[in-house]
């Protein structure tokens, strides 16, 4: 097994199902486990903090990443780029940590093709109608881009099946504690 491999995590699911939550109480929980801070072009949210919530970049810096080969992997996602940036996964696997990445399906699908013993799994939402509603509920996109994920959400629970473990979310704390047994291979 690769040692970066078998110490990453990733997390897909549907804008709103409540992967952040999740796995902000993983974090909370248990140590062992680190973020991957992801670059985007999308703009910051007000409640975020750059070099926290993610990296965020200029398109034409973003590209200039790209042509560096300074990604693991990188999406386009309703209008915005996205990636996840080599350095922060070797840095934090060689202070031994388990990192984990949120990234959405296609990102997924190429991580899991560069490190086969990575841990795949899809947070689900209860529904679609809980989905929508917890979009609107949180109130940071307009009515468009709410569409537009929720057309998007719907693609992605189509790949469920493509990831080695497929959680719902129905409450935090015990979607946070199975993701950490199925770590900790108890599941
Ligand atoms: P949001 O704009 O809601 O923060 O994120 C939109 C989608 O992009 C989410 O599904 C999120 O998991 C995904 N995402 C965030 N960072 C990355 C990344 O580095 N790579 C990929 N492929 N997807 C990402």
């Amino acid at each position: 097994m690769s040692e970066i491999g078998k110490n990453l995590v990733v997390i897909s699911g549907p804008s709103g199902c409540g992967k952040d939550t999740v796995v902000k109480a993983i974090l909370k929980k248990d140590e062992r486990f680190v973020l991957s801070v992801s670059a985007t072009t999308r703009s910051k949210r007000p409640y975020e903090v750059d070099g926290v919530d993610y990296i965020f970049l200029s398109t034409q810096e973003f590209i200039g990443k790209i042509s560096k080969g300074d990604f693991l992997e990188h999406t386009m996602y309703c209008n915005n780029y996205y990636g996840t940036l080599k350095s922060q996964i070797e840095e934090k696997i060689s202070n031994g940590k388990v990192v984990i990445l949120v990234i959405e399906v296609e990102g997924a699908a190429n991580v899991k093709k560069v490190y086969p013993d990575a841990l795949t799994i899809f947070v689900a939402p209860p529904s679609l109608e809980e989905l929508e509603r917890r979009l609107r509920e949180r109130n940071t996109e307009d009515d468009g881009t709410i569409k537009q994920r929720l057309f998007k959400a719907n693609e992605e629970l189509g790949f469920q099946s493509s990831y080695d473990y497929i959680v719902e979310n129905n409450y935090v704390d015990q979607c946070s504690q199975s993701i950490i047994d199925i770590f900790d291979g108890k599941k």
